[in-house]
């Protein structure tokens, strides 16, 4: 058998979840909360589940839930998506993200991603048979670098992806970025994948700055977000995409003999949920915290702390501690720390290392304490 993805392996979330569980270390791994969803959206679903909710829903998704994301986006956003042909409820971001990919990419068409990178890109545009182009972004400070993106548009480029707030970096593009990306798209076709999964953690007083919000952008682009990440529910796997009309066929043409729809009291219950905006709205604050507690812990260590402007990643600099490549440290500090990271090196195709790793501060108070000491006992 010849692989279809001969250099995928078990992701480094899966492979680091499982040595934290072994070592019985503290996992600010792989990214998810370790604190309960608010007990209203679980009875929502009990609710949806008891009035006999359980059927297969509309393909695209139930209608209340469409309608509510669509408020949303014209709430935060200023742009209207109609919810019956431009909005579309996927199994998380990753089938978003894939379907979306599937649904444009030509074999032999490129595809610009910028690197580093969550880790499901890449594949998904080789599974569609694309030509991968890397793009970095600036090195040391994460930020896109337009000579370079510029540079590498051809005839052949079908789509670029972008993420902002950035897994893992931390960085969160500005509105004068997301424009000069308008403005080097102007003149193309090429289309924009557009993965906001962290759309709702900006720290500092920014903005989030959703390609929804920018003409040029919305017209070609799948603006993308996941349920899983606003509402501390990464297992119950449900997002969604916008788009304009004519490429929302066209995704939705793959999406139903993809998964064909997700399922239907969780769509429900968060429908019902999303009619309140103050627990996304709050999102930010209540991670500002979480961020400010864990860089203040680590303020006197060896550690150096990057920027986090977005999402619930801390990146650090390690090599005033130890001369260990990110993997290797990160090995480390799980089995004799007590501290599960995650490599940058695995966001990047070449396993590029600069001896950054990153952690995941969604966690209790409790967890980022034990964590912290942990971390100081190092010197
Ligand atoms: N994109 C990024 C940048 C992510 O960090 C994640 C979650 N790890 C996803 C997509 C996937 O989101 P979901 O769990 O909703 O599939
Ligand atoms: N998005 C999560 C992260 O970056 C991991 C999700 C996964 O395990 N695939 O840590």
């Amino acid at each position: 058998l010849i692989s279809r993805l001969p250099n995928v392996g078990t992701t480094i979330f899966t492979v680091m979840s499982a040595l934290a569980s072994e070592k019985n270390a503290v996992n600010l791994g792989q990214g998810f909360p370790d604190f309960a969803c608010d007990p209203q959206l679980v009875d929502a679903v009990t609710h949806a589940m008891q009035q006999g909710l359980n059927q297969y829903p509309p393909m695209a998704g139930v209608p209340v839930l469409r309608e509510a994301v669509a408020t949303k986006l014209k709430a935060l956003y200023a742009r209207d998506y109609s919810a019956a042909s431009e909005i579309t409820i996927t199994a998380g971001a990753t089938q978003a993200i894939l379907t979306s990919i599937l649904a444009v990419v030509h074999p032999g068409d490129e595809v610009i991603v910028l690197e580093p990178c969550y880790d499901s890109y890449v594949p998904n545009i080789e599974l569609a048979g694309g030509v991968v182009v890397r793009v970095p972004l600036k090195p040391g400070t994460f930020r896109p670098d337009f000579e370079r993106i510029a540079a590498a548009l051809t005839p052949r480029t079908r789509a670029i992806l972008i993420n902002s707030p950035h897994n893992p970096s931390g960085t969160t593009w500005t509105a004068q970025e997301m424009q000069q990306l308008e403005a080097l798209l102007a003149p193309t076709d090429v289309l924009l994948i557009s993965d906001e999964v962290y759309e709702h953690m900006v720290f500092d007083g920014q903005v989030h700055q959703s390609a929804a919000r920018f003409a040029g952008l919305a017209e070609r682009a799948f603006v993308i977000s996941s349920f899983g990440k606003t509402y501390h529910v990464t297992g119950w796997k449900v997002g969604y995409v916008a788009a304009p009309a004519a490429l929302m066929a066209e995704f939705r043409k793959v999406h139903q003999f993809n998964v064909f729809t997700v399922n239907t009291p969780v769509q429900y219950a968060l429908a019902h949920y999303m009619a309140d905006p103050a627990p996304y709205l709050g999102l930010s604050d209540f991670y500002q915290q979480k961020r400010d507690l864990f860089r203040a812990g680590l303020a006197n260590t060896r550690f150096k702390l990057l920027p986090c402007e977005g999402t619930y990643f801390q990146s650090v600099e390690t090599s005033a501690i130890n001369d260990l490549p990110e993997a290797d440290f990160c090995k480390w500090l799980t089995s004799e720390v007590g501290v599960a990271a995650i490599p940058l090196s695995a966001f990047y195709g070449d396993g590029f290392d600069q001896r950054v790793v990153r952690f995941c501060f969604a966690k209790k108070t409790e967890t980022l304490e034990l964590a912290l000491e942990k971390l100081q006992a190092i010197g």
